[in-house]
This record gives structure tokens, sequence and C-alpha cells, in this order.
């Protein structure tokens, strides 16, 4: 099964990901009053890898 992972520090919660995943994977929550991006449904990946590819920060690891 694919594992997403975020790098909270890296991440700059401009919701690229949320936008561009096909299936949802993402969502932005607010954590320690900052916007990040979270897996939230990490098990409807389809490894399209749009997420890492698209984020501008590197902060998306898509592994299968
Ligand atoms: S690899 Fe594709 S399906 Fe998986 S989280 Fe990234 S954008 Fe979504």
């Amino acid at each position: 099964m694919p594992k997403v992972t975020v790098d909270n520090n890296k991440c700059n919660g401009d919701g690229t990901c949320v936008s561009v995943c096909p299936v949802a994977v993402f969502e932005i929550q607010n954590i320690n009053n900052q916007p990040k991006a979270v897996p939230v449904n990490n098990d409807a990946c389809i490894v399209c890898r749009a997420c890492e590819i698209q984020c501008s920060t590197q902060a998306i690891v898509v592994k299968e």
C-alpha cells in the first residue's frame, strides 16, 4: 500500500496537493497555527505522483 508523507518543516500550506490529487488524499489542517497539508486519505493514493512533482517546496514523498 502506498505511503504518503508530508514534511511539515517544508510544507507552506498553499494547498497545491489538495488541488492536484485526483483522489482527495490531502486536506489542509491548522497545525500549531499554521496551515499544513495532511494525508488524511492515504489508502486512496494511486501513486500518480502529481503531488510530489507539483509541490513547490518538495515537502511530499510518496512510497509504493
Ligand atoms: S501520488 Fe497522486 S494519488 Fe497519491 S497522494 Fe499524490 S496526487 Fe494523490
